[in-house]
């Protein structure tokens, strides 16, 4: 599903080049549910940024699901993001002025849609992260752990096969985080969608298939839970 080789990304800066990544190799298998952990400034969300086709790498190669990102052109790499993967982060990026049903509705107005279409699709959307009834909220009046649901709602619009999530518990008390965390195991087993979740929770990790572990800009381990934490 996701195959980094080699991969490095070196940003230039004024003071000189700083490699975020260093060479590293990651597999990656469909259906798998990742957590990523390591220090703050290591490159966890670089990394995400990579996969996703935000950014391309300096050196190294990556594909996800059969495409080679370096390969994309921008128009290609565009609609890759749009397709195939769906964000979800940190501060949920809603827009504030959009109500619940429009926010989720963004990815689908790009299609050419009818409006019923959108919808009934953003019902069953809502349905499927437990907020059937709050279309017409807007972010401010939801809850944290319901205002990142609504984020991960449109980030399923597409049918993404992959989820990439950073910190998706980063702003929530204990409660939301676990519906939220929950949530995305669910996606995982039941819709089989590979989800890559940037985490410094270890709880939240506890619910990954596998940990990767990176330290300046290297992965340092990959395992499963027991052996990665301990
Ligand atoms: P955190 O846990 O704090 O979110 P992180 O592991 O996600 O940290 P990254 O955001 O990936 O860290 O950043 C890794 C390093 O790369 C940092 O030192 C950061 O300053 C640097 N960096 C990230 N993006 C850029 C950029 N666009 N230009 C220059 N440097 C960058
Ligand atoms: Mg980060």
């Amino acid at each position: 599903m996701i195959k980094l080789e080699n991969v490095s990304k070196v940003f230039a800066l004024e003071a000189g080049n700083f490699a975020a990544l260093k060479q590293n190799d990651i597999h990656i298998r469909k259906g798998e549910f990742i957590a990523i952990m390591g220090p703050s400034g290591s490159g966890k969300s670089t990394l995400l940024q990579l996969i996703g086709g935000l950014d391309l790498p300096t050196s190294g190669s990556i594909t996800v699901d059969g495409v080679r990102l370096n390969e994309l052109n921008e128009k290609d790499r565009t609609l890759f993001r749009r397709t195939k993967v769906g964000f979800v982060f940190q501060n949920y990026q809603l827009l504030p002025m959009m109500t619940v049903a429009e926010n989720v509705a963004l990815p689908l107005a790009a299609n050419k849609a009818s409006k019923s279409e959108i919808k009934a699709k953003v019902q069953r959307l809502l349905e499927a992260v437990h907020l059937e009834g709050k279309e017409s909220h807007f972010p401010s009046q939801l809850s944290g752990g319901q205002q990142q649901r609504v984020a991960i709602a449109r980030a399923l619009a597409m049918k993404p096969q992959l989820i990439l999530a950073d910190e998706p518990t980063g702003n929530l008390d204990r409660k939301n985080g676990q519906d939220v965390l929950q949530l995305l195991s669910r996606l995982n087993k039941e819709e089989r969608i590979t989800v890559v979740m940037v985490t410094h929770d270890r709880h939240a990790a506890e619910q990954a298939d596998r940990i990767i572990m990176i330290r300046d800009g290297e992965v340092v381990q990959d395992g499963t839970e027991g052996g990665v934490l301990n």
